[in-house]
């Protein structure tokens, strides 16, 4: 059997770890259109401080290719899935079978129509060619602007203002990272940037670009200011880069649709990572995930149902995020931003200005999400309460207490 993953991110890879230590004999080909091995994505913003040398970022030696006889073919785009044929066409016009195929081609930045202009200095960042690329740029630089305050945005606002640049983020709403942050924490870390000479601005946007001589040289915002600056950073977030599952059966919806098994609607193809939608019988909707941690899980999961015949693995994912900004470690767990219709019940506990914070999102005495600030070394255990629906009505004080293993110990009795 031969076994093709689009992909060596997180996902793609796990995958195939998995896939081999179940399956000695079929054929394993990873391909991916970067020209790298399996890196560390997620320290791109490091690297580019110069914290982390590409040495650094390599997640996986050369070796662990050859022992688990995996076939890389890097630097290639697969361009198309022929799903009559079983085969897949690459942009060098080769085509490769398949018997069984993983989609983890992860995500791309949405960049609207900004990146098409023909001016120095304008980024975004997913890649470690575009890492290398702002690297090697920046030595030019005294102002930057970032649009987008969401974790990207706010990652590197703190690598731009460490290197002495004055550092300018435009934020469409009126809260930071919206989907983790309340507005709380998002005024917390706003002053936490301004300490440090960000300039954050809310319901701003970027409405125009000016150049002289090929170069960026300032923006306009929404609200008519100008802002002088050398490197414009798009960190708008980011859409499945499936743009090769067009016209063909697979079922997409932003990513492509799997079940909990991380099966598509097409037979033998599964989906994982950034570029899967998944199925979630805890919300009955389909989720996109995009976290390392996400995609390691998601990776293993498809990799294991792909090549066991017996019982299948199910995912039951909890979207959660941790991240430090400035040093501040922050996770967000689940929902942890309920909108008015739901029936929510809110405990909190707010000691921000010890750089604290924890609360809990209950809908029907159960845990549906939380967001902290300070302690997170327990956030599985907090993943584990919302995953197994919990009953926690009598335990809101140990929540609050963070005597999650209490809880978990006697709420399944
Ligand atoms: C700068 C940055 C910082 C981040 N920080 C964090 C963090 O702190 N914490 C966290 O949890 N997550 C973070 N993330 C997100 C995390 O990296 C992703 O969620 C994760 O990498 C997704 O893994 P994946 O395997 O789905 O896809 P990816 O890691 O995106 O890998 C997909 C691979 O598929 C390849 N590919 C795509 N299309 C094709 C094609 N047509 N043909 C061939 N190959 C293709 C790509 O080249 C890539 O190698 C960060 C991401 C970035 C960019």
């Amino acid at each position: 059997m031969r076994i093709v993953i689009i992909g060596n991110g997180p996902s793609g890879v796990k995958a195939a770890e998995t896939i081999r230590k179940i399956d000695d004999k079929s054929e394993l080909i990873l391909i991916s259109e970067e020209k790298y091995s399996f890196y560390f994505r997620r320290n791109l913003p490091w690297f580019i401080a110069g914290k982390f040398t590409e040495e650094k970022l390599t997640a996986k030696k050369p070796e662990f290719y050859i022992k688990n006889d995996i076939n890389q073919i890097l630097g290639k785009t697969v361009e198309k899935v022929l799903i009559k044929e079983k085969e897949i066409l690459l942009n060098s016009g080769e085509k490769i079978k398949y018997d069984k195929l993983l989609i983890a081609s992860g995500a791309a930045p949405i960049t609207g129509a900004w990146m098409t202009l023909n001016l120095k200095g304008i980024f975004t960042l997913r890649t470690l060619d575009d890492a290398k690329a702002i690297k090697e740029y920046m030595g030019k630089v005294e102002e930057v602007v970032i649009v987008g305050g969401g974790l990207l945005g706010l990652n590197m606002a703190e690598v731009f203002s460490e290197k002495g640049f004055k550092v300018h983020i435009l934020q469409r709403g009126s809260k930071l990272s919206p989907q983790m942050f309340d507005f709380e924490v998002s005024n917390f870390i706003k002053s936490k940037l301004e300490e440090k000479n960000v300039e954050v601005n809310l319901n701003e946007e970027l409405v125009e670009i000016k150049g002289k001589n090929g170069i960026i040289s300032e923006i306009e915002t929404s609200k008519g200011r100008r802002i002088s600056c050398q490197l414009l950073l798009i960190a708008i977030g980011v859409m499945p880069a499936i743009k090769f599952l067009k016209e063909t059966e697979i079922k997409t919806d932003r990513g492509v649709l799997t079940n909990e098994y991380m099966e598509t609607n097409v037979q033998n193809v599964y989906a994982a990572g950034d570029a899967a939608q998944i199925y979630n019988p805890l919300k009955n909707q389909y989720l996109i995930y995009t976290s390392w941690a996400s995609a390691l899980e998601q990776g293993e999961t498809a990799g294991f149902n792909m090549v066991t015949q017996q019982c299948k693995k199910r995912y039951i994912g909890v979207p959660s995020n941790i991240e430090f900004i400035f040093g501040i470690p922050i996770a967000s767990i689940g929902s942890p931003n309920p909108t008015e219709e739901t029936k929510h019940k809110l405990l909190l506990k707010n000691e921000l200005s010890k750089g604290l914070y924890l609360k809990f999102v209950l809908e029907n005495e159960k845990v549906v999400g939380s967001l902290i600030v300070g302690k997170i070394e327990k956030v599985d255990l907090i993943k584990e309460l919302i995953k197994q629906q919990i009953n926690v009505g009598k335990y809101e004080k140990s929540l609050i207490e963070g005597e999650f293993e209490k809880i978990l110990n006697e709420g399944k009795k």
